[in-house]
């Protein structure tokens, strides 16, 4: 089975292959087509699987074919929202943002708290159609109005219960109210606690369920 076989566009598909990848990895080979078809998805999954592409490419996937929803007019919108627990993940997961869209035309950031919020504000004042954030950072910018995410189409929970581990729960569901409900929300955890699984519960709406 190849990248191009699961669907990805050809320009995802170059990128994946000058990165070295020559086959999709167990993860991805469920989870590119789960996301492709716009349901929800919870991914049971360790880091080093090959997740963060598993949810990435498709997103890319998406977000590239088709048009921006509702008006065009103003600011563009934020349509991908990707959570992680950590800043070092956050960045991983940009960098890999960054790499395998690197063929299209999709704006991405990264927010993490520890550091200043002002060069995070004139970063959100651009085009942004990617972000990957720590809960945190995330909420002290929607309590600023510094973040509009009332046009997230697609929400990732990354490493689900490691945010839940660091008390982020709170965070998120604050976070979700400022998310549209009709969206595409995509949960990945290594560990599926009853926490997780009620999480899981509110948040997914007849998810396509898959486990490596
Ligand atoms: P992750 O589980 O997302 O942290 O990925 C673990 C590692 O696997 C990363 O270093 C990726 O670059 C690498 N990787 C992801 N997908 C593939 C693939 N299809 N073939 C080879 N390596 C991959």
């Amino acid at each position: 089975m190849s990248f191009a076989s699961l669907g990805l566009s050809e320009e995802i598909v170059r990128a994946v292959t000058e990165r070295g990848y020559t086959e999709p990895t167990p993860i991805q080979l469920q989870a590119v087509p789960a996301v492709l078809s716009g349901g929800d998805l919870l991914a049971g999954a360790q880091t080093g699987t090959g997740k963060t592409a598993g949810f990435v490419l498709p997103i890319l996937h998406r977000l590239s074919d088709k048009a921006v929803k509702g008006p065009s007019e103003g600011r563009p919108p934020i349509r991908a929202l990707i959570l992680t627990p950590t800043r070092e993940l956050a960045a991983q997961v940009e960098e890999s943002v960054r790499e395998y869209g690197k063929y299209l035309k999709l704006n991405s950031m990264m927010m993490f708290g520890g550091v200043n919020i002002n060069p995070q504000i004139q970063k959100l004042r651009s085009r942004v159609d990617i972000l990957v954030a720590t809960p945190g950072r995330l909420l002290d910018h929607a309590q600023q109005q510094t973040v509009d995410l009332s046009r997230v189409e697609i929400l990732v929970l990354d490493e689900a219960d490691r945010m839940l581990d660091m008390g982020f729960i709170r965070d998120i569901k604050k976070i979700m109210a400022l998310i549209p409900r009709q969206r595409q929300t995509l949960l990945f955890s290594a560990t599926f606690s009853d926490e997780i699984k009620t999480l899981a519960d509110s948040l997914l709406n007849n998810p396509a369920m898959i486990e490596v």
